[in-house]
């Protein structure tokens, strides 16, 4: 083959495969429903997230403690990119998550958010009902398989740590957040970088909490490999008006050559649970439960008391415990 046939047919070659990985990476907020299962047949299996959790159809389920390691650990020069989808901070310590229900350890990757252009809207997974402005995601990858690409392709292989976030009613700004916020102005658009000289995961991630829940899910966005077990914090933590207001006036979705289109709202529709059960680390319902028999027998000795004539029957309660009916 002549030299110059080559050179055409090398050329061609890599034009194409920058086409194709340009194409099979052209996916945005704003066609969800309608590219993402064509481009991504994994966007439509029975086990993609995020989902909606109703916490008293949730199971509980008796586990040992999550154990996080290395999350108090300060990394230096902490790269904040955006993606064009989000803003996303490369992990560079050893943040290692163990315990709880987990087959083994796994090390945290990357840091990225989901949040709304108000307050209504922006968390990916709902809790009885309602959305959070904002919700962060720690993923991790399992040690076993030594590096996130690899793990991502295999059962259980990635964890993500989910929170959500809710504005605060004060003015108060959350000091946690103060190193990443404070920066997302330097990134203004797609490609853009910006070091930060020091933070720690630990500023901002809910690892003293004990209430989570946890199911077997998919990546939220393309290409949803459905390898991902969840970890999803009850409480949400609190930032300020301002410090939501950070995300949602300066950041861009496209490079700075393009319309501007500002980033927000980058949260995928709820999927269906399918015969998947969600689980919780907490029992709150025991209580509940006990309240509700108690309730339950006040009101059988009221009846009681009405049938009789009002008498001595729901005497017995203590008067503060009398329900008003009686
Ligand atoms: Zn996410």
């Amino acid at each position: 083959m002549e030299k110059k046939t080559f050179r055409m047919l090398y050329l061609m070659a890599t034009f194409s495969a920058k086409l194709f990985v340009h194409l099979v990476s052209a996916w945005d907020y704003h066609n969800e429903s309608k590219y993402w299962v064509k481009q991504y047949p994994d966007c439509g299996g029975k086990l993609q997230s995020p989902v909606a959790i109703e916490h008293k159809l949730t199971s509980y389920k008796e586990s040992k403690d999550l154990l996080f390691e290395g999350y108090v650990d300060i990394m230096h020069n902490v790269t904040l990119k955006n993606i064009g989808h989000t803003v996303a901070i490369e992990v560079k310590s050893e943040g290692i998550v163990s315990g709880g229900e987990l087959d083994g350890r796994y090390i945290a990757h990357q840091v990225h958010f989901h949040w709304g252009m108000n307050d209504i809207v922006g968390s990916e997974h709902m809790l009885n009902g309602k959305r959070y402005p904002m919700e962060v995601h720690i993923l991790h990858y399992a040690e076993n398989y030594h590096n996130f690409q690899k793990a991502s392709r295999q059962k259980h292989g990635l964890l993500i740590v989910a929170y959500f976030v809710a504005t605060s009613n004060t003015y108060e700004d959350n000091e946690g957040f103060a190193d990443i916020v404070e920066n997302v102005k330097m990134i203004n658009f797609k490609g853009n970088t910006h070091t930060v000289s020091s933070w720690k995961l630990e500023e901002f991630a809910p690892i003293n909490q004990t209430c989570y829940y946890f199911y077997d899910g998919s990546l939220t966005y393309p290409p949803c490999w459905e390898t991902v077990m969840w970890i999803v914090y009850k409480d949400p933590l609190e930032i300020s008006k301002r410090q939501m207001n950070e995300f949602r006036t300066n950041l861009a979705e496209r490079d700075v050559t393009s319309v501007r289109i500002m980033m927000g709202n980058n949260f995928r529709p709820l999927q269906h649970l399918n015969d998947r059960i969600i689980y919780r680390s907490c029992d709150p319902l025991k209580s509940d439960m006990t309240s509700l028999s108690w309730s339950a027998v006040l009101l059988m000795l009221c009846q009681v008391g009405i049938f009789m004539n009002n008498s001595c029957f729901w005497y017995l309660v203590p008067h503060k415990y009398r329900p008003t009916e009686c």
